[in-house]
Protein backbone atom coordinates (compact mmCIF):
# COMPACT_ATOMS: atom_id res chain seq x y z
CA UNK A 1 0.00 0.00 0.00
CA UNK A 2 1.14 3.38 -0.57
CA UNK A 3 0.00 6.29 1.10
CA UNK A 4 -0.21 10.13 -0.34
CA UNK A 5 -0.63 12.94 1.91
CA UNK A 6 -2.21 16.54 0.31
CA UNK A 7 -2.80 18.99 2.99
CA UNK A 8 -4.16 22.37 2.50
CA UNK A 9 -2.23 23.51 5.47
CA UNK A 10 1.10 22.78 4.40
CA UNK A 11 -0.08 23.89 0.53
CA UNK A 12 -0.77 27.24 2.10
CA UNK A 13 2.00 27.28 5.35
CA UNK A 14 3.03 30.38 3.02
CA UNK A 15 1.69 32.18 0.50
CA UNK A 16 3.38 30.22 -2.30
CA UNK A 17 3.30 31.12 -5.79
CA UNK A 18 0.39 29.43 -7.90
CA UNK A 19 2.30 27.39 -10.24
CA UNK A 20 4.34 25.91 -7.24
CA UNK A 21 1.28 24.36 -5.73
CA UNK A 22 0.03 23.08 -9.25
CA UNK A 23 3.35 21.51 -9.47
CA UNK A 24 3.12 19.89 -6.10
CA UNK A 25 -0.32 18.45 -7.21
CA UNK A 26 -0.02 17.74 -10.42
CA UNK A 27 3.01 15.91 -9.92
CA UNK A 28 2.02 13.74 -6.66
CA UNK A 29 -1.70 12.84 -8.62
CA UNK A 30 -0.23 11.72 -11.67
CA UNK A 31 2.44 9.38 -9.75
CA UNK A 32 -0.65 8.29 -7.97
CA UNK A 33 -2.17 6.85 -11.03
CA UNK A 34 0.94 5.80 -11.99
CA UNK A 35 1.38 3.69 -8.71
CA UNK A 36 -2.49 2.68 -8.91
CA UNK A 37 -2.04 1.67 -13.13
CA UNK A 38 1.14 -0.08 -12.11
CA UNK A 39 -0.77 -2.21 -9.28
CA UNK A 40 -0.52 -0.63 -5.87
CA UNK A 41 -3.10 -0.04 -3.93
CA UNK A 42 -2.50 3.61 -3.13
CA UNK A 43 -4.29 5.61 -0.32
CA UNK A 44 -4.54 9.50 -1.39
CA UNK A 45 -5.64 11.57 1.79
CA UNK A 46 -6.77 14.58 1.36
CA UNK A 47 -7.90 17.88 3.21
CA UNK A 48 -7.11 21.26 4.95
CA UNK A 49 -5.47 19.61 8.15
CA UNK A 50 -2.07 19.34 8.49
CA UNK A 51 -0.17 16.29 6.89
CA UNK A 52 0.64 14.67 10.21
CA UNK A 53 -2.78 14.79 11.52
CA UNK A 54 -4.51 13.25 7.98
CA UNK A 55 -1.58 10.42 8.39
CA UNK A 56 -2.71 9.56 11.63
CA UNK A 57 -6.58 9.12 10.97
CA UNK A 58 -5.12 5.62 9.43
CA UNK A 59 -5.97 4.00 12.86
CA UNK A 60 -5.41 0.40 11.35
CA UNK A 61 -2.72 0.83 8.77
CA UNK A 62 0.38 -1.47 9.90
CA UNK A 63 4.04 0.31 11.11
CA UNK A 64 4.20 2.81 7.85
CA UNK A 65 7.65 2.93 6.43
CA UNK A 66 8.94 6.36 4.77
CA UNK A 67 11.85 7.87 2.70
CA UNK A 68 13.69 10.20 5.31
CA UNK A 69 12.08 13.26 4.13
CA UNK A 70 14.89 16.00 2.45
CA UNK A 71 13.26 18.80 4.19
CA UNK A 72 14.01 19.36 7.72
CA UNK A 73 10.25 20.87 7.89
CA UNK A 74 8.65 17.66 6.92
CA UNK A 75 11.44 15.62 9.23
CA UNK A 76 9.73 17.76 12.32
CA UNK A 77 6.13 17.53 11.55
CA UNK A 78 6.38 13.86 11.60
CA UNK A 79 8.59 13.59 14.69
CA UNK A 80 6.09 13.06 16.66
CA UNK A 81 5.11 10.19 14.80
CA UNK A 82 8.40 8.68 14.48
CA UNK A 83 8.95 8.69 18.18
CA UNK A 84 5.47 6.93 19.47
CA UNK A 85 7.02 4.11 16.90
CA UNK A 86 4.14 4.83 14.06
CA UNK A 87 6.44 5.81 11.52
CA UNK A 88 9.57 4.48 10.14
CA UNK A 89 12.16 5.91 7.84
CA UNK A 90 14.90 4.33 5.56
CA UNK A 91 17.45 6.92 4.30
CA UNK A 92 16.62 8.50 1.24
CA UNK A 93 17.86 7.23 -1.86
CA UNK A 94 17.34 10.10 -3.89
CA UNK A 95 20.77 11.83 -3.26
CA UNK A 96 23.84 10.57 -5.05
CA UNK A 97 26.09 11.83 -1.52
CA UNK A 98 26.59 10.42 1.63
CA UNK A 99 27.72 12.25 5.06
CA UNK A 100 31.26 11.07 4.47
CA UNK A 101 31.48 12.57 1.17
CA UNK A 102 30.62 15.70 2.93
CA UNK A 103 33.40 15.01 5.73
CA UNK A 104 36.40 15.16 2.91
CA UNK A 105 34.88 18.48 1.66
CA UNK A 106 35.54 19.76 4.76
CA UNK A 107 38.40 22.30 5.69
CA UNK A 108 39.31 24.43 9.10
CA UNK A 109 37.49 27.13 7.34
CA UNK A 110 34.45 24.88 6.53
CA UNK A 111 32.58 22.88 3.56
CA UNK A 112 34.19 23.77 -0.08
CA UNK A 113 32.37 22.70 -2.74
CA UNK A 114 35.14 21.87 -5.01
CA UNK A 115 36.76 20.06 -2.83
CA UNK A 116 33.66 17.82 -2.26
CA UNK A 117 33.50 17.37 -5.57
CA UNK A 118 36.53 16.04 -6.90
CA UNK A 119 35.80 13.54 -4.02
CA UNK A 120 32.65 12.39 -5.05
CA UNK A 121 33.87 12.55 -8.64
CA UNK A 122 36.79 10.51 -7.19
CA UNK A 123 35.06 7.82 -5.17
CA UNK A 124 31.86 7.32 -7.91
CA UNK A 125 34.64 7.43 -10.99
CA UNK A 126 32.08 9.97 -13.04
CA UNK A 127 33.70 12.01 -15.61
CA UNK A 128 37.19 9.91 -14.39
CA UNK A 129 39.69 7.80 -17.12
CA UNK A 130 42.20 5.70 -15.37
CA UNK A 131 41.76 7.55 -12.13
CA UNK A 132 42.40 11.41 -13.81
CA UNK A 133 39.39 13.59 -14.76
CA UNK A 134 38.80 13.78 -18.46
CA UNK A 135 39.47 16.62 -20.28
CA UNK A 136 42.65 16.81 -17.52
CA UNK A 137 41.23 19.19 -14.91
CA UNK A 138 37.84 19.01 -12.48
CA UNK A 139 36.41 21.61 -13.17
CA UNK A 140 35.85 24.06 -16.37
CA UNK A 141 34.07 27.09 -14.57
CA UNK A 142 36.49 29.26 -16.00
CA UNK A 143 35.50 28.83 -19.16
CA UNK A 144 32.05 28.93 -19.09
CA UNK A 145 31.80 32.68 -18.71
CA UNK A 146 30.70 33.83 -22.19
CA UNK A 147 27.76 36.21 -22.95
CA UNK A 148 24.92 35.75 -24.77
CA UNK A 149 23.74 38.18 -27.45
CA UNK A 150 21.28 35.89 -29.39
CA UNK A 151 23.02 33.34 -30.61
CA UNK A 152 22.89 30.15 -31.24
CA UNK A 153 19.21 30.67 -30.52
CA UNK A 154 17.90 29.62 -27.27
CA UNK A 155 15.45 26.62 -27.34
CA UNK A 156 11.87 26.84 -26.09
CA UNK A 157 10.81 24.55 -23.33
CA UNK A 158 7.71 22.09 -24.68
CA UNK A 159 4.28 22.46 -23.57
CA UNK A 160 2.21 19.51 -22.52
CA UNK A 161 -1.51 20.71 -23.05
CA UNK A 162 -4.99 19.23 -22.34
CA UNK A 163 -5.84 16.61 -19.61
CA UNK A 164 -8.81 16.21 -17.05
CA UNK A 165 -5.91 16.20 -14.82
CA UNK A 166 -4.67 19.49 -15.98
CA UNK A 167 -7.58 20.65 -15.33
CA UNK A 168 -9.18 19.41 -12.08
CA UNK A 169 -6.07 21.38 -10.72
CA UNK A 170 -6.47 24.36 -11.58
CA UNK A 171 -9.90 24.50 -11.46
CA UNK A 172 -8.83 23.57 -7.61
CA UNK A 173 -6.02 26.18 -7.59
CA UNK A 174 -8.46 28.78 -8.89
CA UNK A 175 -11.38 27.83 -6.69
CA UNK A 176 -9.20 26.93 -3.05
CA UNK A 177 -6.20 28.84 -3.80
CA UNK A 178 -7.70 31.59 -5.43
CA UNK A 179 -5.38 33.94 -2.86
CA UNK A 180 -1.97 32.87 -3.42
CA UNK A 181 0.47 35.07 -5.88
CA UNK A 182 1.82 34.52 -9.44
CA UNK A 183 0.49 33.18 -12.78
CA UNK A 184 -0.35 29.91 -13.17
CA UNK A 185 0.55 27.93 -16.55
CA UNK A 186 -0.57 24.01 -16.00
CA UNK A 187 0.60 23.50 -19.91
CA UNK A 188 4.13 23.93 -18.57
CA UNK A 189 4.16 21.32 -16.42
CA UNK A 190 5.38 17.97 -17.38
CA UNK A 191 3.25 15.38 -15.03
CA UNK A 192 2.84 11.97 -16.74
CA UNK A 193 5.96 9.74 -17.49
CA UNK A 194 5.70 10.27 -20.79
CA UNK A 195 5.58 14.04 -20.58
CA UNK A 196 8.38 13.83 -18.18
CA UNK A 197 10.63 11.55 -20.55
CA UNK A 198 9.36 14.46 -23.63
CA UNK A 199 10.81 17.56 -20.95
CA UNK A 200 14.37 15.62 -20.30
CA UNK A 201 15.20 14.75 -23.69
CA UNK A 202 14.13 18.26 -25.05
CA UNK A 203 17.06 19.66 -22.42
CA UNK A 204 19.41 17.19 -23.05
CA UNK A 205 19.13 17.82 -27.11
CA UNK A 206 18.96 21.60 -26.91
CA UNK A 207 19.72 23.39 -24.00
CA UNK A 208 23.26 20.76 -23.00
CA UNK A 209 25.55 21.20 -25.94
CA UNK A 210 25.05 25.17 -25.21
CA UNK A 211 25.04 24.63 -21.36
CA UNK A 212 28.36 25.22 -20.53
CA UNK A 213 29.82 28.74 -22.02
CA UNK A 214 26.42 30.37 -21.33
CA UNK A 215 25.92 29.18 -18.37
CA UNK A 216 26.76 32.79 -16.32
CA UNK A 217 24.56 34.68 -19.14
CA UNK A 218 21.68 36.44 -18.40
CA UNK A 219 19.09 37.77 -21.57
CA UNK A 220 15.44 39.33 -21.82
CA UNK A 221 15.73 37.46 -25.03
CA UNK A 222 15.61 34.70 -23.15
CA UNK A 223 14.58 33.46 -19.95
CA UNK A 224 16.21 30.56 -19.56
CA UNK A 225 19.30 30.51 -22.10
CA UNK A 226 20.87 27.34 -22.14
CA UNK A 227 19.20 25.97 -18.30
CA UNK A 228 17.60 22.94 -18.55
CA UNK A 229 15.14 23.86 -16.25
CA UNK A 230 14.35 20.37 -14.23
CA UNK A 231 15.16 21.48 -11.07
CA UNK A 232 11.56 20.88 -9.65
CA UNK A 233 11.20 17.17 -11.63
CA UNK A 234 14.91 16.23 -9.56
CA UNK A 235 13.57 17.92 -6.54
CA UNK A 236 10.19 16.29 -6.43
CA UNK A 237 12.19 13.35 -7.53
CA UNK A 238 10.39 12.84 -10.60
CA UNK A 239 13.43 12.76 -12.67
CA UNK A 240 16.62 10.96 -10.57
CA UNK A 241 19.87 12.92 -10.40
CA UNK A 242 21.15 9.22 -10.93
CA UNK A 243 19.63 8.98 -14.21
CA UNK A 244 20.20 12.25 -14.80
CA UNK A 245 24.03 12.37 -14.37
CA UNK A 246 24.63 9.03 -15.82
CA UNK A 247 22.61 10.14 -18.80
CA UNK A 248 24.48 13.20 -19.43
CA UNK A 249 27.91 11.32 -18.73
CA UNK A 250 27.44 9.32 -21.64
CA UNK A 251 26.02 11.73 -23.47
CA UNK A 252 28.73 13.52 -26.98
CA UNK A 253 29.10 16.75 -25.64
CA UNK A 254 32.00 19.22 -25.20
CA UNK A 255 33.53 18.97 -21.81
CA UNK A 256 32.86 22.66 -21.13
CA UNK A 257 29.15 21.32 -21.32
CA UNK A 258 29.27 18.08 -19.94
CA UNK A 259 31.80 18.73 -16.82
CA UNK A 260 29.51 22.26 -15.97
CA UNK A 261 26.38 20.40 -16.27
CA UNK A 262 27.42 17.42 -14.21
CA UNK A 263 29.11 20.08 -11.46
CA UNK A 264 25.42 21.26 -10.76
CA UNK A 265 23.51 18.23 -9.72
CA UNK A 266 26.45 15.77 -8.55
CA UNK A 267 28.28 18.94 -6.80
CA UNK A 268 26.77 21.93 -5.75
CA UNK A 269 22.94 20.05 -5.62
CA UNK A 270 24.69 17.44 -3.74
CA UNK A 271 26.77 19.82 -1.55
CA UNK A 272 24.09 21.71 -0.32
CA UNK A 273 21.81 18.78 0.50
CA UNK A 274 24.77 17.43 2.54
CA UNK A 275 25.37 20.92 4.47
CA UNK A 276 22.14 21.45 5.25
CA UNK A 277 21.65 17.88 6.63
CA UNK A 278 25.04 18.43 8.74
CA UNK A 279 24.00 21.41 10.31
CA UNK A 280 20.31 20.69 11.03
CA UNK A 281 19.15 23.38 8.78
CA UNK A 282 21.73 26.34 10.30
CA UNK A 283 20.71 25.48 13.84
CA UNK A 284 23.63 23.98 15.41
CA UNK A 285 25.97 25.83 16.86
CA UNK A 286 24.13 28.81 15.63
CA UNK A 287 24.87 32.33 17.21
CA UNK A 288 23.27 34.46 19.44
CA UNK A 289 20.34 36.36 17.40
CA UNK A 290 20.32 33.30 15.14
CA UNK A 291 18.19 30.69 16.75
CA UNK A 292 15.28 29.91 14.53
CA UNK A 293 12.59 32.32 14.04
CA UNK A 294 8.86 30.71 15.80
CA UNK A 295 7.03 31.75 13.89
CA UNK A 296 6.60 30.90 9.99
CA UNK A 297 7.76 33.87 8.09
CA UNK A 298 5.69 35.46 5.29
CA UNK A 299 8.98 37.45 3.48
CA UNK A 300 7.00 40.69 3.49
CA UNK A 301 3.90 39.57 2.27
CA UNK A 302 1.69 41.74 4.59
CA UNK A 303 3.62 44.79 3.68
CA UNK A 304 3.02 44.01 -0.07
CA UNK A 305 -0.40 43.42 0.34
CA UNK A 306 -1.72 45.24 3.29
CA UNK A 307 -3.07 42.16 5.02
CA UNK A 308 -2.06 39.21 7.04
CA UNK A 309 -1.03 35.72 5.19
CA UNK A 310 -3.89 33.24 6.27
CA UNK A 311 -3.09 29.30 5.47
CA UNK A 312 -5.68 27.12 5.88
CA UNK A 313 -5.08 25.25 9.37
CA UNK A 314 -2.52 26.00 11.83
CA UNK A 315 0.76 24.68 11.39
CA UNK A 316 1.58 21.98 13.30
CA UNK A 317 4.09 21.66 16.26
CA UNK A 318 7.36 21.48 15.66
CA UNK A 319 7.34 23.63 12.67
CA UNK A 320 9.09 27.53 12.57
CA UNK A 321 10.07 29.77 10.76
CA UNK A 322 14.15 28.34 10.12
CA UNK A 323 17.35 29.39 11.16
CA UNK A 324 18.52 33.01 10.80
CA UNK A 325 22.57 32.77 10.21
CA UNK A 326 23.34 36.57 9.66
CA UNK A 327 26.91 37.09 9.52
CA UNK A 328 26.73 40.84 8.08
CA UNK A 329 24.16 41.65 10.66
CA UNK A 330 21.99 42.86 7.66
CA UNK A 331 18.50 43.24 9.04
CA UNK A 332 16.56 45.67 6.53
CA UNK A 333 12.56 44.25 5.65
CA UNK A 334 12.37 42.77 2.06
CA UNK A 335 11.51 45.93 -0.28
CA UNK A 336 8.25 45.21 -1.96
CA UNK A 337 10.03 45.52 -4.82
CA UNK A 338 10.40 41.72 -4.57
CA UNK A 339 6.74 41.37 -4.96
CA UNK A 340 6.61 43.21 -8.48
CA UNK A 341 6.17 46.58 -7.03
CA UNK A 342 8.24 48.25 -10.27
CA UNK A 343 11.97 49.84 -8.42
CA UNK A 344 13.25 51.94 -12.00
CA UNK A 345 15.92 49.53 -11.88
CA UNK A 346 15.30 47.48 -15.30
CA UNK A 347 17.67 44.26 -14.31
CA UNK A 348 15.73 44.25 -10.82
CA UNK A 349 12.32 44.94 -12.03
CA UNK A 350 12.60 42.35 -15.30
CA UNK A 351 13.85 39.11 -12.91
CA UNK A 352 10.69 40.00 -10.08
CA UNK A 353 8.73 39.63 -13.34
CA UNK A 354 9.79 36.46 -14.48
CA UNK A 355 9.57 35.11 -10.82
CA UNK A 356 5.62 36.13 -10.70
CA UNK A 357 5.21 34.75 -14.13
CA UNK A 358 7.16 31.73 -14.45
CA UNK A 359 7.73 30.61 -10.72
CA UNK A 360 11.35 30.18 -12.07
CA UNK A 361 14.27 31.92 -13.09
CA UNK A 362 17.94 30.64 -13.32
CA UNK A 363 20.97 30.43 -11.35
CA UNK A 364 22.83 33.69 -12.26
CA UNK A 365 19.32 35.76 -12.06
CA UNK A 366 18.63 34.41 -8.55
CA UNK A 367 22.33 34.61 -7.62
CA UNK A 368 23.35 38.28 -9.27
CA UNK A 369 20.27 40.10 -9.27
CA UNK A 370 17.73 39.07 -6.78
CA UNK A 371 20.52 38.11 -4.19
CA UNK A 372 23.23 40.57 -4.97
CA UNK A 373 20.57 43.50 -4.77
CA UNK A 374 19.30 42.24 -1.43
CA UNK A 375 22.99 41.97 -0.15
CA UNK A 376 23.40 45.10 -1.38
CA UNK A 377 20.43 47.02 0.54
CA UNK A 378 21.25 45.22 3.47
CA UNK A 379 18.35 43.07 3.19
CA UNK A 380 17.67 40.17 6.04
CA UNK A 381 18.65 37.15 4.29
CA UNK A 382 16.24 35.17 6.32
CA UNK A 383 13.24 37.28 4.99
CA UNK A 384 14.85 37.06 1.36
CA UNK A 385 15.29 33.67 1.37
CA UNK A 386 11.41 32.65 2.70
CA UNK A 387 10.50 35.29 -0.35
CA UNK A 388 12.90 32.69 -2.70
CA UNK A 389 10.89 29.94 -1.14
CA UNK A 390 7.17 30.87 -1.72
CA UNK A 391 8.35 32.33 -5.18
CA UNK A 392 9.63 29.43 -7.05
CA UNK A 393 8.39 26.01 -7.98
CA UNK A 394 12.01 24.25 -7.38
CA UNK A 395 12.36 25.70 -3.33
CA UNK A 396 12.37 23.40 -0.74
CA UNK A 397 14.21 24.10 2.55
CA UNK A 398 17.48 21.98 2.12
CA UNK A 399 17.94 23.77 -1.07
CA UNK A 400 16.46 27.01 -1.02
CA UNK A 401 18.60 27.59 2.67
CA UNK A 402 21.65 26.95 1.76
CA UNK A 403 21.40 28.63 -1.51
CA UNK A 404 20.36 32.07 -0.13
CA UNK A 405 21.39 31.87 3.70
CA UNK A 406 24.61 31.26 2.57
CA UNK A 407 25.44 31.33 -0.99
CA UNK A 408 23.42 34.16 -1.68
CA UNK A 409 23.80 36.52 1.25
CA UNK A 410 26.48 35.14 2.96
CA UNK A 411 24.50 35.10 6.11
CA UNK A 412 26.38 31.45 7.11
CA UNK A 413 29.73 32.02 5.42
CA UNK A 414 30.75 28.49 5.94
CA UNK A 415 30.15 27.11 2.57
CA UNK A 416 31.07 28.98 0.73
CA UNK A 417 34.58 31.82 0.62
CA UNK A 418 33.18 35.46 0.04
CA UNK A 419 29.74 37.20 -1.01
CA UNK A 420 28.65 36.93 -4.23
CA UNK A 421 28.17 40.59 -4.55
CA UNK A 422 28.97 43.13 -7.78
CA UNK A 423 28.22 46.24 -8.95
CA UNK A 424 26.54 47.49 -12.15
CA UNK A 425 29.69 46.39 -14.23
CA UNK A 426 28.92 42.62 -14.08
CA UNK A 427 25.44 42.56 -14.55
CA UNK A 428 26.12 44.86 -17.56
CA UNK A 429 28.89 42.84 -19.16
CA UNK A 430 26.51 39.61 -18.45
CA UNK A 431 23.42 40.63 -19.13
CA UNK A 432 21.58 42.52 -21.62
CA UNK A 433 19.13 44.74 -19.27
CA UNK A 434 20.74 47.93 -19.21
CA UNK A 435 20.00 49.38 -22.86
CA UNK A 436 16.56 49.04 -22.07
CA UNK A 437 17.07 50.88 -18.29
CA UNK A 438 16.73 54.25 -17.47
CA UNK A 439 20.17 54.52 -15.89
CA UNK A 440 23.66 53.98 -17.14
CA UNK A 441 26.24 51.67 -15.34
CA UNK A 442 29.25 53.96 -14.26
CA UNK A 443 27.41 56.88 -14.54
CA UNK A 444 23.79 57.22 -12.67
CA UNK A 445 23.07 53.63 -12.03
CA UNK A 446 22.37 53.15 -8.64
CA UNK A 447 23.98 50.01 -7.91
CA UNK A 448 27.95 50.89 -7.84
CA UNK A 449 27.64 53.28 -5.29
CA UNK A 450 25.18 50.42 -3.50
CA UNK A 451 28.45 48.12 -4.15
CA UNK A 452 31.18 50.62 -2.29
CA UNK A 453 28.64 51.44 0.05
CA UNK A 454 28.27 46.93 1.16
CA UNK A 455 31.80 47.10 1.36
CA UNK A 456 32.72 49.88 3.73
CA UNK A 457 29.65 48.82 6.06
CA UNK A 458 31.26 45.44 6.14
CA UNK A 459 35.07 46.59 6.52
CA UNK A 460 35.36 44.73 9.76
CA UNK A 461 34.01 41.40 8.63
CA UNK A 462 35.40 41.37 4.70
CA UNK A 463 38.27 43.31 5.30
CA UNK A 464 40.97 40.22 5.86
CA UNK A 465 39.13 38.07 3.32
CA UNK A 466 41.62 37.08 0.78
CA UNK A 467 39.27 36.73 -1.70
CA UNK A 468 38.28 40.11 -0.99
CA UNK A 469 41.58 41.61 -0.70
CA UNK A 470 41.20 43.62 -4.82
CA UNK A 471 37.42 44.86 -4.05
CA UNK A 472 38.57 46.15 -0.11
CA UNK A 473 41.45 47.99 -1.65
CA UNK A 474 39.30 49.73 -4.00
CA UNK A 475 36.57 50.92 -1.60
CA UNK A 476 39.05 52.22 1.05
CA UNK A 477 40.93 54.28 -1.70
CA UNK A 478 37.43 56.16 -2.28
CA UNK A 479 37.39 59.47 -1.31
CA UNK A 480 35.52 60.75 2.00
CA UNK A 481 33.13 63.09 0.07
CA UNK A 482 32.38 59.67 -2.25
CA UNK A 483 31.94 57.28 0.60
CA UNK A 484 29.76 59.29 2.10
CA UNK A 485 27.46 59.61 -1.00
CA UNK A 486 27.94 56.17 -1.52
CA UNK A 487 26.48 55.73 2.25
CA UNK A 488 23.76 58.17 1.03
CA UNK A 489 22.77 56.79 -2.29
CA UNK A 490 22.26 53.26 -0.35
CA UNK A 491 20.11 54.46 2.31
CA UNK A 492 17.64 56.39 -0.16
CA UNK A 493 17.48 53.41 -2.07
CA UNK A 494 17.02 51.06 0.22
CA UNK A 495 13.93 53.39 1.73
CA UNK A 496 12.40 53.72 -1.40
CA UNK A 497 12.01 50.77 -2.50
CA UNK A 498 11.13 49.72 0.97
CA UNK A 499 8.03 52.45 0.79
CA UNK A 500 7.06 50.72 -2.79
CA UNK A 501 8.23 54.17 -4.59
CA UNK A 502 10.31 53.67 -7.32
CA UNK A 503 13.76 55.13 -7.83
CA UNK A 504 13.54 58.00 -10.34
CA UNK A 505 16.63 59.82 -10.81
CA UNK A 506 15.64 62.86 -12.73
CA UNK A 507 14.53 64.65 -9.48
CA UNK A 508 17.30 67.00 -8.34
CA UNK A 509 17.43 65.57 -4.65
CA UNK A 510 17.72 62.09 -6.27
CA UNK A 511 20.69 63.03 -8.70
CA UNK A 512 22.79 64.95 -5.41
CA UNK A 513 22.49 60.80 -3.99
CA UNK A 514 24.54 59.45 -7.21
CA UNK A 515 27.25 62.29 -8.25
CA UNK A 516 29.26 61.13 -11.11
CA UNK A 517 32.20 60.60 -12.16
CA UNK A 518 34.00 58.69 -9.64
CA UNK A 519 36.92 60.46 -7.66
CA UNK A 520 39.55 58.99 -5.87
CA UNK A 521 41.87 59.50 -3.63
CA UNK A 522 45.69 60.08 -4.11
C1 LIG B 1 19.72 32.55 -4.33
C2 LIG B 1 19.55 31.18 -4.93
C3 LIG B 1 18.44 30.42 -4.63
C4 LIG B 1 18.30 29.14 -5.16
N1 LIG B 1 17.22 28.39 -4.79
C5 LIG B 1 17.07 27.14 -5.29
C6 LIG B 1 15.95 26.36 -4.93
O1 LIG B 1 15.11 26.76 -4.16
N2 LIG B 1 15.83 25.12 -5.48
C7 LIG B 1 16.76 24.63 -6.36
O2 LIG B 1 16.61 23.51 -6.84
N3 LIG B 1 17.84 25.35 -6.70
C8 LIG B 1 18.01 26.59 -6.20
N4 LIG B 1 19.10 27.34 -6.58
C9 LIG B 1 20.11 26.73 -7.43
C10 LIG B 1 19.91 26.96 -8.96
O3 LIG B 1 19.76 28.32 -9.20
C11 LIG B 1 18.73 26.19 -9.50
O4 LIG B 1 18.84 24.83 -9.17
C12 LIG B 1 18.65 26.29 -11.03
O5 LIG B 1 18.60 27.64 -11.41
C13 LIG B 1 17.44 25.55 -11.53
O6 LIG B 1 17.27 25.73 -12.89
P1 LIG B 1 17.70 24.61 -13.93
O7 LIG B 1 17.03 23.35 -13.58
O8 LIG B 1 17.55 25.14 -15.30
O9 LIG B 1 19.24 24.43 -13.61
P2 LIG B 1 20.49 24.14 -14.55
O10 LIG B 1 21.28 25.39 -14.63
O11 LIG B 1 20.08 23.50 -15.81
O12 LIG B 1 21.32 23.13 -13.64
C14 LIG B 1 21.00 21.75 -13.57
C15 LIG B 1 20.64 21.31 -12.19
O13 LIG B 1 21.72 21.48 -11.29
C16 LIG B 1 21.22 21.61 -9.97
N5 LIG B 1 21.80 22.81 -9.36
C17 LIG B 1 22.54 23.75 -9.96
N6 LIG B 1 22.98 24.65 -9.05
C18 LIG B 1 22.49 24.27 -7.87
C19 LIG B 1 22.58 24.80 -6.57
N7 LIG B 1 23.29 25.90 -6.30
N8 LIG B 1 21.91 24.17 -5.60
C20 LIG B 1 21.19 23.06 -5.85
N9 LIG B 1 21.07 22.52 -7.06
C21 LIG B 1 21.73 23.11 -8.07
C22 LIG B 1 19.70 21.73 -10.08
O14 LIG B 1 19.13 20.49 -9.78
C23 LIG B 1 19.50 22.07 -11.53
O15 LIG B 1 18.27 21.64 -12.01
C24 LIG B 1 19.28 28.62 -6.04
C25 LIG B 1 20.39 29.40 -6.35
C26 LIG B 1 20.52 30.65 -5.80
C27 LIG B 1 21.73 31.46 -6.14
Amino acid sequence: MIVLLESGEWLSRRPYHRQRLAWIMLSQRAFAIEASEAGFEVVYLRGDAPMVDLLRTLHDAPALVGMEPAEREMRAEFAPMVEEGRLRFSPHDGFLTTAADLARGETSEGWRMDRFYQGVRKRTGILMEHGKPIGGKYSFDADNRKRWDGSPPAPTPPTFAGSLLREEVVQEIESRFSDHPGVLDIDTIPASRAEIDRFWSWAKKSCLPSFGPYEDAMSRKSRGVFHTRISALVNLHRLLPRQVVDEVAALQLPITSKEGFIRQVLGWREFVYQVHRATDGFRKDCAEGEEPVPLVGDAGYRRWAGKAWVPKAPAPAGIDGGARPNRLRAEAPLPVTWWGVPSGLACLDHVVGDVWLEGWSHHITRLMVLSNLATLMGVSPRELCDWFWIGYIDAWDWVVEPNVLAMGTYGFDRMTTKPYVSGSAYLEKMGDSCPSCRFTPGKDCPIGPLYWAFLARNDAVLGDNPRMKLPMASARARADDQRAADQRAFVALRDLLIQGKPYVGAQSSQQELFPAPVRRKR
